[in-house]
């Protein structure tokens, strides 16, 4: 198949795969690090270093999210590792905004969200998630290897006092970490007035794996221990156009949703795909199929060569769904930090 130029494209222009998704949505990963290491998604002594020169320059970034741009992402999530730890985040944010980039998503861990908050509203931040697995500090620190949970929460109510316009806060579901304080945890959320997400764990690496075997919760489970405390409505639209099953606190300004990966599979509805920080193009969350955009980069590959690259990538090779539940010996492999969350 020929594909246009990057010159003959203009914003509309779509990136389908051959299921006939489109897809819309760039998660960024721009570093592999993490300031907490949780128990579901990092070993203990963290990940190994890779080379400078093997990760994405700010320029190239910068080059990378034009490009995508151009090829129709709407939406980019800046994720990691830990995205507040990257230096040079606030200048891609801003990068996005000018290459037109609609919706702008950051995914934190709140830790630095305290002095950060302003400067990411001022950039153009649209949508801000924060994990937060608990509230009660001691339990926060064993799910994040030493988490400080008073410093995030402060994050979040600066984030809040700022003015960002969607924040939502992300739960692993942990049968035995969190399970009794789902209710808790939709209480906090309601008294912050943001919105509030349950994810089923993921068997991601061999941290997801262990997690999964022992913590396992269901989304429906956890709804139910909810739906005790708190009448839930179905949410008339999906404000988040995500995988969320949303519903409504009546009363108040908070959705509650939950995501299903493992008990109700939603790949048919997948719109996205994954930059990592060594300027891999990932098409899936659950396997390694993708596309190295380091050495066209750097080989001297013009913009044109590199986007039907991924054209033609994205068309062929992006699986039709994820093995979590068939196969899951296939994503313990796979480093959710490193492939950007
Ligand atoms: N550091 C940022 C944060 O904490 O949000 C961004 C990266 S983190 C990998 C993104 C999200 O992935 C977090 O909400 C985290 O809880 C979630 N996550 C990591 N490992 C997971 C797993 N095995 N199953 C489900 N969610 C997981």
């Amino acid at each position: 198949m020929l594909l246009p130029a990057i010159s003959a494209m203009d914003q509309e222009a779509d990136l389908v795969d051959q299921f006939g998704r489109h897809i819309s949505y760039l998660r960024v990963s721009v570093t592999e690090h993490c300031n907490f290491r949780c128990e579901y998604c990092s070993p203990e002594e963290g990940t190994p270093y890779f080379d400078r020169d093997d990760h994405l320059r700010v320029e190239e970034y910068d080059r990378l999210i034009g490009l995508f741009g151009h090829l129709g992402m709407r939406h980019i999530r800046f994720t990691g590792g830990e995205p507040l730890i990257y230096p040079h985040l606030l200048s891609l944010i801003e990068s996005a905004k000018r290459h037109g980039i609609g919706k702008i998503s950051v995914s934190t861990n709140g830790l630095l969200l305290g002095r950060l908050a302003q400067k990411l509203r001022s950039a153009g931040v649209n949508n801000l998630n924060i994990s937060m697995d608990s509230l009660q500090a001691d339990t926060f620190a064993t799910i994040t290897r030493g988490g400080d949970l008073r410093r995030v929460q402060e994050g979040i109510e600066e984030a809040v006092k700022v003015g960002i316009p969607r924040i939502k806060i992300n739960v692993v579901l942990l049968r035995q970490h969190n399970g009794a304080e789902l209710p808790a945890l939709v209480d906090y959320a309601i008294g912050k007035g943001v919105d509030i997400r349950f994810i089923e764990t993921m068997p991601l690496g061999v941290a997801g794996s262990e997690a999964q075997d022992e913590q396992y919760l269901s989304a429906e489970g956890a709804r139910q221990r909810i739906g005790e405390h708190y009448p839930l409505e179905p949410a008339e639209a999906q404000v988040d156009h995500g995988p969320a099953r949303l519903f409504r606190v009546p009363g108040t300004q908070t959705h509650v949703g939950f995501i299903t990966p493992i008990s109700d599979n939603f790949c048919v509805t997948c719109n996205r795909v994954r930059l990592t920080a060594g300027g891999r193009l990932v098409y899936c969350l659950g396997q390694e199929a993708g596309i190295d955009l380091l050495p066209l980069l750097r080989g001297g590959g013009g913009d044109e060569h590199i986007a039907e690259a991924v054209r033609m990538g994205i068309w062929h090779d992006k699986p039709q769904k994820h093995f979590f539940v068939s196969d899951p010996g296939r994503s313990a492999r796979i480093f959710m930090m490193r492939l950007g969350g």
